[in-house]
């Protein structure tokens, strides 16, 4: 599947706690509170088994909310629109509006107006995201 809807990966506003940017976050109900948004892996998330299980978690923080080398990086976004059903991770100035993850599953996607677009370039083919996974 190349689109979805980012609700379903379970997408909570986060701010940052630190040190370690996945346990050390909490969650905020408002976006000018956040400091990025959680979401489940849009592509593993369609992997089998499909669903929440074993899929890993895709942290994009906002432009300007936290430091420059803070992990997962270098990328940064500037979000807009109220609510996470209708969020959209635009550019920064001089990035890119779409999230590479480097490494791993090297899913690529777009958030706009709550709705995902996987790009098609990966780098990790179905099988070797499988066999990584320890799924069949
Ligand atoms: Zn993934």
């Amino acid at each position: 599947m190349s689109q979805m809807l980012l609700v379903t990966l379970k997408p909570r506003l986060i701010k940052h706690i630190g040190p370690d940017p996945y346990e050390g976050s909490r969650d905020v109900e408002s976006r000018l509170d956040a400091d990025g948004v959680r979401f489940l892996c849009p592509v593993c998330y369609h992997d089998p088994p499909v669903g929440e299980v074993g899929t890993h978690v895709v942290i994009c923080w906002f432009y300007g909310r936290v430091p420059d080398d803070m992990s997962p990086g270098p990328g940064r976004w500037v979000p807009s629109g109220e609510g996470l059903g209708v969020l959209t991770l635009g550019a920064r100035p001089g990035g890119s509006d779409s999230v590479k993850l480097e490494g791993g599953c090297g899913a690529h996607f777009r958030v706009r107006d709550g709705v995902v677009d996987v790009l098609p370039d990966r780098g990790e083919s179905a099988k070797q995201r499988r066999a990584r996974r320890g799924t069949p």
